[in-house]
């Protein structure tokens, strides 16, 4: 019979219901909504020092930390500056300064002065909540402005130590905020550029936690009996919307973990007995190549993401036959949606079947959209194209760029990723690579993610990273760097063999850069850019 053409499904949703979400009121007040049945349950439990705080402690902290804020200075519509790893003292500053309609920019303490000079006079900050090994970058610049620095780990001169700002009496109202201020300013990763101040509204950071852990049947299922591991920074937004607010919103306890260690987190894993772990790739690759870790060591995991940069399906495999009991998937996000369209649907209460390798599909209350990015054209099913979101969870705008601002959601809503990717037809979304990191070869597209998925199979390589590199007859070709794993002698011409086995003929590899580390950021994205850079220079 002939086939009759199917309309094709242009806008992409979830498999999940729509549903309602409140999200008129303040971010503080919904995290802390259900505190009825969680008030005397774990809360926070700072893994260092193990000490704990329940749900009825949290919000009294942060009630506290609001008016200790206040006496300081801070005020509605004030910027406050978070330069902190992960610690409880994190989460009682941002949700007291939210509590003052205040908002909290986020950055890494290990960013060199001038980064984090930048980015606190770009965001405006008022005050800077930091700890010792971040301290003297900012003590001199403060002063110069006038701005106070508050210290969570000690006394240092001309500072006043958080146990001061707590030790103030509860705040005894909430400042009014509208859906739309701005509640978290953090700044994108810069993979590509310079990162850029996102401004994330009330009203988008409850719509996305929604998103993830709301409704009969949430997407990402957390519960009051859950203990989530809290290892990846909350500087930036994934641990930020996904462990810390979406573990509040749920009732989870959440165990806070200051830097990554794979004897520590073993550690952790087995006092707490976390259910729950929020991870990056690299992270993955770690344990997945570790023999030091057995599945025995984290039986008590049942989940375990993964997001913020690729994972293949070779390493997805690999690790789950590690930890075979646990559900392993992905989530994408992006800080300007707010951060997270999509969501392994796996993580579901009632959990769909996913494929290896997918990142998700697109979260409820939300419309996704591939489009050709030359046309702009919507495309259909299994056809690679640029990513759209647009749902009330993404960001209001760049701060202070109105400019890029327009470049980025269009007028219809839309907002443009960058990244390439496709809906299959289960609607699980496959990313191919960014639209910006597609090498092109004689014309030919190369995603560089897909050599380094394949790439790091190789029982001998322990990292890898592609770039491209101008050719003269190509226009571009891919070169790769390799870490070997120690004692290793594989050669180029082993690696190149290896590759062309698998892969079309204008996918190969042309050169292979020997190295002992791949430069990645705290959320592991590989920095191409400096890559690039060393290419440029001709030192490798
Ligand atoms: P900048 O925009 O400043 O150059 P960035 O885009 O790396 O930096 P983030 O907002 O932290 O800053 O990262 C978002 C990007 O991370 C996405 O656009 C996408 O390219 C990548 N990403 C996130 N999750 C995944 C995933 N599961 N698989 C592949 N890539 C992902
Ligand atoms: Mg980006």
């Amino acid at each position: 019979s002939v086939p009759v053409s199917e309309e094709k499904p242009v806008v992409f949703r979830s498999k999940l219901p729509d549903i309602e979400i409140n999200n008129s009121q303040s971010l503080q007040a919904y995290c802390f909504g259900k505190m009825g049945e969680v008030a005397a349950r774990p809360c926070l439990i700072d893994g260092q020092t193990g000490a704990s705080y329940t749900y009825a402690e949290v919000e009294s902290l942060t009630r506290r930390a609001a008016s200790g804020l206040r006496r300081m200075g801070v005020g509605k519509g004030d910027v406050v500056m978070n330069l902190l790893r992960n610690c409880p003292e994190f989460a009682f500053s941002f949700l007291g300064a939210a509590r003052l309609g205040a908002a909290t920019t986020t950055a890494n303490p290990f960013y060199t002065p001038h980064e984090i000079h930048r980015q606190a006079e770009a965001a405006g900050a008022r005050l800077i909540v930091t700890e010792a090994c971040a301290v003297e970058k900012v003590r001199g610049f403060a002063a110069e402005r006038g701005i106070p620095v508050v210290t969570v780990d000690g006394r240092f001169e001309g500072c006043v130590e958080f146990a001061e700002v707590i030790g103030a009496e509860e705040l005894e109202a909430d400042a009014d905020v509208h859906p739309d201020d701005v509640v978290a300013l953090p700044y994108s990763s810069g993979t590509t550029g310079l990162p850029k101040g996102v401004m994330l509204t009330h009203r988008s950071l409850i719509t996305s936690v929604a998103q993830q852990v709301d409704g009969e049947n949430p997407n990402l299922y957390f519960s009051k009996d859950d203990v989530l591991l809290c290892l990846l920074p909350l500087f930036h937004i994934y641990s930020l919307n996904s462990v810390l607010l979406a573990g509040l919103r749920a009732g989870s306890a959440i165990v806070i973990m200051r830097k990554f260690d794979l004897g520590a987190l073993v550690d952790l894993v087995r006092r707490h007995r976390i259910t729950i772990a929020p991870f990056v790739p690299p992270i993955v690759v770690e344990i997945a190549k570790s023999p030091r870790v057995t599945a025995d060591d984290l039986a008590s995991i049942r989940m375990v993401m993964s997001g913020a940069a690729p994972m293949g399906k070779d390493l997805q495999d690999a690790f789950m036959a590690k930890i075979p009991n646990a559900v392993l998937g992905q989530g994408y996000g992006m800080t300007e949606a707010g951060p997270v369209l999509a969501m392994c649907l796996a993580f579901a209460k009632e959990p769909f079947q996913v494929k290896s390798g997918s990142c998700g599909t697109v979260v409820r209350n939300a419309e996704l959209k591939i489009v050709d990015p030359d046309t702009g054209a919507a495309l259909g099913r299994n056809q690679p194209g640029e990513i759209l979101i647009r749902g009330e969870q993404i960001m209001k705008g760049y701060l202070n760029d109105p400019e890029s601002t327009k470049n980025t959601i269009d007028k219809d809503g839309w907002l443009h990723t960058g990244d390439i990717g496709y809906v299959d037809d289960d609607d699980e979304i496959f990313i191919v690579d960014r639209l910006k990191e597609i090498i092109k070869y004689k014309g030919f597209q190369v995603p560089p993610a897909e050599l380094e998925a394949l790439l790091i199979t190789h029982p001998e390589i322990k990292d890898a990273a592609v770039v491209s590199m101008k050719d003269d007859l190509a226009g571009e070709i891919p070169v790769a760097f390799i870490v070997r794993t120690e004692g290793s002698e594989l050669t180029e011409d082993e690696i190149k063999q290896f590759v062309a086995k698998e892969v079309v003929f204008y996918k190969k590899i042309h050169k292979v850069f020997f190295t002992d580390f791949i430069p990645k950021n705290p959320s592991g994205k590989i920095l191409r850019k400096d890559l690039r850079a060393r290419l440029a220079a001709a030192v490798h």
